[in-house]
């Protein structure tokens, strides 16, 4: 097997740079761990950006990527597949809508739920074509196509990748009032929405400000779209993270207790990490806006996808993640906010479930959480900055209690040995 040096070397040579690894090779995984060509053992507390929420490898998902791969991997749509519908009644039922539109990443999804929120707002709301307007919020972040980069406002994310698409207005996260007004103006069609906004340094808004934002969506005839490709699939503590804090105990399977988006999308742990897989749901009345011919996608419901994505689910369903997720999340953030209390380094810990943040007492400029995260590493926990002064934390939601307090342990001893 090649080293660590090596493959680095490999990467600088004849990669393009468009990302800043933190220096550690990965070539093996398996739930919570995985483990550098040298056999140094590390905790993932990315989760690949929480794709991985159902651990790595999952013998339950491997099997059926490999038992699928072997009878039939892909068809295109230009015909039926004999797993495909399978998994479109599996998959609308377990998350309570009447269609699904499959697709592959999480931006493609995005895309989709974009294109779907313009064409029903001419074809059911009545707006004049190519006046729509979808309302957007500071901050977000919703993949990296020219469209989506387009109401970015991460100057990396958008500069010299003009001219940017037209039709979006951009407000405030967690401001009610701006949304309010915003409403006001004509020929909006949809509000685009990340539940908790992960990339932004896992930003949770007031509790009821996605229930009121629902609520304005329909009061004012506007689509509401959720994005819950990073807060979905059991990461926040309950199913979505727009279930909030209902009485689901984190696995609404109807819709009736939480805050129902019109349009839903998924990626990242919709197939545990074995393959990219996204999918847009929501019911008739929108989804009927899309007929044969107007969007597609070559791998989008590929029969190694629909197998992949059902086994992730099941998993989801079966090992109580979401509740798992609920409990040591709430120890996490205890353990944390202890260790806030008697820091000068960490001013603050924030989060639902198992998506958690950790402020550093620094600038955003700075380069405090990479050298935390250095640090880190070399003590055997994998975490990302997502700002120069904000650390993401987000294990595998399959972690024991045994293991998430060894990790907290790893934490603090990172801590005490600190210096900036
Ligand atoms: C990761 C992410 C995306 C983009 O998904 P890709 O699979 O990387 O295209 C979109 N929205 C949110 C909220 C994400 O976290």
């Amino acid at each position: 097997m090649i080293t660590s040096k090596k493959a680095i070397e490999l990467e600088n040579e004849h990669g393009a740079h468009n990302y800043h690894p933190l220096p550690v090779v990965l070539s093996k995984g398996e739930g919570v761990y995985v483990w550098d060509p040298e056999g140094n053992k590390y905790y993932d507390f990315l989760s690949a950006y929480s794709a991985v929420n159902q651990g790595h490898s999952h013998p339950k998902i491997t099997k059926a990527l490999t038992d699928q791969a072997q009878t039939l991997s892909l068809t295109s749509r230009a015909f039926y597949n004999n797993v495909l519908g399978e998994y479109e009644k599996y998959v609308t039922e377990y998350f309570g809508f009447d269609k699904v539109l499959p697709m592959n990443t999480g931006a493609e999804a995005v895309e989709t739920a974009i294109k779907i929120c313009r064409k029903w707002a001419y074809e059911k709301k009545g707006v004049h074509e190519q006046e729509a307007q979808i309302i957007v919020l500071e901050n977000n972040f919703h993949g990296r196509t020219t469209t989506v980069i387009s109401f970015s406002n991460d100057p990396d994310a958008r500069k010299n990748f003009g001219p940017y698409t037209p039709g979006f207005i951009k407000i405030p996260y967690n401001d009610i009032e701006a949304l309010r007004k915003a409403l006001k103006q004509p020929n909006v069609a949809g509000v685009l929405a990340e539940p908790i906004q992960g990339e932004a340094g896992v930003v949770v808004p007031d509790d009821d400000y996605i229930r009121q934002m629902a609520d304005l969506c329909k009061k004012n005839n506007v689509l509401f779209m959720a994005d819950e490709i990073q807060t979905g699939i059991a990461r926040t503590g309950s199913l979505l993270a727009v279930c909030g804090n209902c009485s689901c105990q984190g696995h609404c399977e109807r819709q009736a207790t939480y805050t129902k988006p019109d349009i839903l999308i998924l990626g990242k742990a919709l197939s545990g990490g074995a393959y990219p897989v996204s999918a847009v749901l929501a019911d008739n009345h929108i989804m009927e806006v899309i007929k044969p011919g107007q969007h597609g996608s070559t791998y989008g419901g590929n029969p190694l996808a629909c197998k992949v994505a059902i086994a992730a689910l099941d998993v989801v369903k079966d090992e109580k993640l979401a509740q798992n997720a609920r409990k040591l999340g709430q120890l996490f953030r205890n353990e944390m906010q202890n260790l806030v209390d008697e820091s000068d380094l960490f001013n603050k810990v924030r989060g639902r479930g198992l998506l958690n943040a950790v402020i550093i007492n620094d600038s955003p400029e700075s380069e405090t959480a990479w050298k935390f995260c250095v640090a880190l590493k070399n003590n055997g926990l994998l975490a990302k900055p997502t700002h120069g002064n904000i650390i993401r934390f987000a294990p595998p939601l399959v972690i024991t209690e045994d293991q998430l307090m060894e990790c907290v342990e790893i934490i603090r001893k990172t801590h005490s040995d600190f210096k900036k």
